[in-house]
């Protein structure tokens, strides 16, 4: 069995990993030169794109924002997982709010501006503030604007002016309030069965992701029901195989989807170490034709991303059971390089264990750990 993955970051570095015990060959597709690598060494392969196609059982990817014309190649064969038209629902965010409202999954109040002089309009018809996307190509946090004053709208637009929005338009969508945000990663297989881990919170910090607690504190049923019921909804309309991420804006008892993730995602990193089996081997079962594995929760987990930094001190190791995932690269600035992943029996447990962490780690690269133990030691149980 041999599946290909377009993406060679970490996250086929991680579905090779858990793909191994099952037997199962990985192989990547650096898109940027449709060279075949190995997910790990990253050494190009003695192989073409068309033969690794052509060998593979299944096609799979890592990240969204894959060239069309490779999903078309991979799309003919049959062997995609997820389709090309889920892909590119996560890679578009006109399509993606397109199928939103098309499905009534409840998300934030928005408007699509494919011409500058479209702004005004918008502005004054959904009112301040608001958050100005643009519809491809952005991704933790790049690509977007915050627009909280009618002041600094003619600064925005002098600033958007450089943008073609004919070719990429711009998601205008109302600030939502949001309690917290939450995401929920699941896994369909062709037969259509769907499993679902539980509800993660998690905490951005400059738009990107820091740190995911699972299962998220006070979630209960109907909260998990609401998520389950969302994404049952944009998984069937795919007919999708594999392991997809919705991430969600919690507004009292109200979710409202933020973004799908057509891939394994960050805030299921947790999964590795905190359910019973992790995201990434599912999205390969699921794309092998392989039972779905167990996704039960089987104790707290909270993951760290390590973002920017790579000078720690491995005694972190030290705290029980926490471990360590790096990804093997070189350290750039908001880079994701690595991540924690740390599990206790209680979430009080849990906040002592992420200060104990805490003390082995830059607190300028990991902004948002205090504030979260701090949380975490005041829940109950
Ligand atoms: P996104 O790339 O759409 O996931 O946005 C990155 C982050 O910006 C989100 O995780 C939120 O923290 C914030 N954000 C995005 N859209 C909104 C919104 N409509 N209202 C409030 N915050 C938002």
């Amino acid at each position: 069995m041999n599946v290909l993955i377009y993406g060679c970051g970490q996250l086929a570095q991680m579905m090779y990993l858990a793909a191994c015990p099952l037997g199962i060959t990985v192989r990547a597709v650096d898109v940027d030169n449709e060279c075949v690598v190995h997910p790990i060494s990253k050494d190009t392969l003695t192989l073409s794109l068309e033969d690794a196609i052509q060998q593979a059982d299944a096609i799979s990817v890592e990240f969204e924002h894959i060239p069309e014309h490779l999903l078309a190649l991979a799309q003919k064969t049959g062997k995609l997982m997820p389709s090309m038209d889920a892909v590119l629902a996560g890679a578009d965010r006109v399509r993606e709010k397109t199928l939103l409202d098309t499905l009534a999954v409840a998300n934030a109040e928005h408007a699509i501006v494919s011409e500058l002089s479209q702004l005004d309009e918008v502005v004054e018809k959904l009112g301040l503030p608001l958050i100005l996307k643009a519809s491809r190509d952005g991704y933790d946090g790049y690509g977007q604007w915050r627009l909280k004053t009618l002041e600094s709208l003619p600064e925005l637009k002098d600033e958007l002016q450089t943008l073609d929005l004919s070719a990429v338009p711009l998601v205008v969508e109302k600030m939502v309030p949001f309690d917290r945000e939450l995401s929920l990663v699941g896994v369909r297989n062709v037969k259509g069965e769907i499993a679902f881990y539980p509800l993660a919170e998690n905490t951005h910090h400059e738009g990107q992701l820091h740190v995911s607690i699972a299962p998220a504190p006070d979630s209960d049923a109907r909260l998990q029901a609401q998520a389950e019921k969302a994404f049952t909804a944009i998984a069937n309309a795919f007919k999708y195989v594999g392991v997809m991420a919705v991430e969600f804006f919690q507004v009292g008892e109200t979710l409202l989807v933020n973004e799908i993730a057509p891939r394994v995602h960050n805030s299921g990193h947790w999964t590795m170490a905190g359910a019973d089996t992790s995201q990434f081997e599912n999205h390969i079962r699921a794309v092998a034709g392989l039972p779905l594995g167990s996704t039960e929760g089987k104790t707290l987990s909270a993951m760290l991303n390590i973002i920017g930094c790579d000078h720690f001190s491995r005694e972190l190791l030290s705290v029980p059971r926490t471990q360590l995932h790096l990804y093997g690269k070189k350290v750039r600035a908001k880079r994701k390089m690595g991540h924690i992943n740390i599990t206790a029996d209680s979430y009080t447990k849990l906040g002592k264990k992420l200060k104990k962490v805490a003390e082995y780690l830059p607190v300028e690269h990991f902004p948002r750990i205090q504030n979260e133990a701090n949380k975490l030691i005041e829940i109950k149980g």
